[in-house]
């Protein structure tokens, strides 16, 4: 059959199934089973594929159409332009998260201490890392299997720089850190089994649920954050659309100063950070 034959018959059973990028993810899901590039869809189209390709495609095609999320078949995804392992263990990355990592990076300098709180993947250590000189970092989670995914990645990334930590939030890390960042899970409990199947039956339920209001972990992560900050260290958070007011306060309520919400490109509330300087009530 011919390369864009299979690609159109992929493009179709995932519209069928709602799947909402249909044509990219049939185009992703074919130039991973062939090797190929997007060059070859536009320009080589009537390219034939071998009966054991064809096979492999429709075999994922399908996996894909019962909405299972493509980062989880490709095994991989790519964040702030490098490229992420992820399973079932780990939180996607998400380009809303890259709005976080953008943010800090204006504010690390070289050498600082980073901490990432609930580093999951590690996307966002690992990124804060590539693009900065001479910083170290240490990505803390509770979960045993994050911090193997994790590990892969700073070996995949070549990170010299990163240790993790099993720990319950600030439970097992010591020393401060010039920069703590966190993208914690912040959706409310009974939200969750409205989300899309790809999220709720493939995300891990530990790193969505916020509890009650969503907001649980900001307060437990500021409260504790001043004591692993200097003077003059800063706090930053990925947030939910409506969370920004509510984040905004607990930061001041935690004696945090000089707080922003940063919007992302929809025009949404995404990123609050602030910084801290010491018990000032
Ligand atoms: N820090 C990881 C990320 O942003 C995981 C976050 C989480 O599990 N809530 O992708």
């Amino acid at each position: 059959m011919q390369y864009q034959e299979i690609y159109k018959q992929g493009v179709s059973v995932l519209e069928g199934a709602g799947i909402e990028e249909a044509a990219l993810d049939a185009r992703l899901l074919l130039e991973e089973v062939c090797g190929t590039d997007r060059t070859v869809l536009y320009a080589h189209g009537e390219r034939e594929i071998s009966g054991g390709e064809e096979e492999q495609y429709l075999e994922k095609i399908k996996v894909r159409a019962n909405r299972v999320p493509l980062q989880h078949i490709l095994g991989k995804t790519e964040f702030m332009g490098l490229t992420f392992t992820v399973n079932g263990h780990v939180l996607c990355p998400r380009q809303d998260t890259e709005i976080l990592v953008e943010e800090v990076l204006k504010h690390l300098h070289d050498g600082m201490r980073i901490l990432d709180i609930g580093t999951g993947s590690g996307c966002i250590l690992l990124s804060l890392l590539h693009y900065s000189n001479d910083c170290h970092g240490i990505g803390a989670d509770i979960s045993e299997e994050a911090l193997e995914a994790a590990k892969t990645n700073a070996v995949r990334l070549g990170a010299a720089h990163a240790d993790f930590v099993k720990s319950d939030l600030f439970e097992k890390t010591e020393g401060k850190f010039e920069i703590i960042v966190s993208n914690p899970p912040y959706i409310k409990s009974a939200e969750i089994d409205g989300l899309m199947p790809e999220v709720k039956d493939h995300d891990p339920h530990a790193a969505l649920d916020g509890g009650e209001d969503g907001l649980f972990f900001y307060r437990k992560i500021t409260e504790k954050a001043g004591e692993h900050l200097p003077g003059g260290g800063m706090l930053f958070y990925e947030i939910g659309w409506d969370q920004g007011e509510a984040v905004k306060n607990i930061l001041e309520e935690n004696s945090f100063r000089e707080i922003q919400i940063v919007k992302d490109f929809s025009g949404l509330d995404r990123v609050v950070f602030g910084t801290w300087y010491g018990e000032t009530r």
